[in-house]
């Protein structure tokens, strides 16, 4: 089983476009949303939910009134500011790092399990899907896109599935880094714009460091043909391919309208495109 995670540097650079589109092209593949923050995937997909999970995270104190005596230990303690003078836990604060446990002189205080999210598999028109949705305020995104990686993994088992396909999360925080460790391969759709550029360094650095192959797409590249070239350059001195370019054309946005992938909406000149930047991933993944 292959896994591929189609990457940005920053949202809104046509990433779930692409990814979507390879879904409905992928013959044999589960999808893993792993943008658990904001992702539009499922407006596309419309997952029928078969099986919810819940996602606990990180770990919240919580004191035991009766038994507390007021004295002030732990609001000292901790480094958070997550206690307050009347000694309550502000949760969204509170790290869980068990200092505030570890001093009290009553064992007044235990660290719970906090409902951080939820992990879902489901059904789509083009297979099995893992997502997930992390709660407001929540910061655990790596250990859930993790989750979300792990349940795909199962679901490519489970149903004989030869590819797991993940759309990964915009940014280069440690959720990018969760959904691309130990993958066979990174797909980095960028922008021709310098913020794009700056972006897309900044991702490749990060897949270079794990070692994993990566491949650039250009999104509309017409926009701006002479950073386009740019970038074209940066990959070359970097030995790393070029899957594709594609045009600015509003095909994807029509067909998010119709909650269609680009494939499934029109069969013109972007579709094909697309195509040829599927064929030319799936050589590199069989190579
Ligand atoms: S250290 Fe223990 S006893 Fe003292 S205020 Fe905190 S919870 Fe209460
Ligand atoms: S677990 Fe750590 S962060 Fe949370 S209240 Fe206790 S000392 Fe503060």
């Amino acid at each position: 089983m292959k896994e591929l995670t189609v990457i940005s540097g920053k949202g809104g650079t046509g990433k779930t476009t692409i990814a979507a589109a390879f879904a409905s092209l992928a013959e044999s593949a589960v999808i893993a949303d792993c943008d658990v923050d904001a992702s539009d995937m499922h407006l596309i997909l419309k997952p029928e939910i078969i099986e919810t999970m819940d996602f606990t995270g990180l770990k919240v104190a919580s004191i035991d009134e009766i038994i507390c005596t007021g004295c002030g230990i732990c609001r000292d303690a901790c480094k958070f500011d997550a206690i307050s003078n009347d000694i309550r836990i502000d949760v969204y604060a509170c790290e869980g790092c068990g200092v505030c446990a570890y001093v009290c002189p009553e064992g007044a205080i235990s660290l719970i399990e906090r409902k951080a999210g939820y992990a879902c598999n489901s059904e789509t028109r083009f297979g099995p899907m893992a997502h997930a949705r992390l709660g407001i305020a929540e910061e655990a995104s790596g250990l859930l896109v993790a989750v979300v990686r792990e349940n795909a993994r199962k679901l490519a088992e489970k149903y004989d599935r030869n590819l797991v396909l993940i759309d990964g999360p915009p940014g280069t925080g440690c959720s990018l880094i969760a959904s691309i460790k130990g993958v066979d391969l990174v797909l980095a759709v960028t922008e021709p714009s310098v913020s794009g550029i700056h972006d897309l360094e900044r991702i490749l650095g990060v897949a270079s460091h794990f070692n994993i192959p990566a491949m650039v797409c250009i999104n509309k590249y017409d926009i701006n043909e002479k950073n386009s070239r740019v970038i074209e350059e940066y990959c070359k001195e970097h030995g790393i391919e070029l899957a594709g370019k594609l045009p600015y054309d509003d095909t994807p946005t029509k067909a998010m309208m119709q909650e269609m992938t680009v494939i499934e909406y029109s069969d013109g000149e972007f579709s094909k495109m697309v195509k040829g930047l599927w064929e030319n991933i799936k050589k590199k993944l069989d190579g």
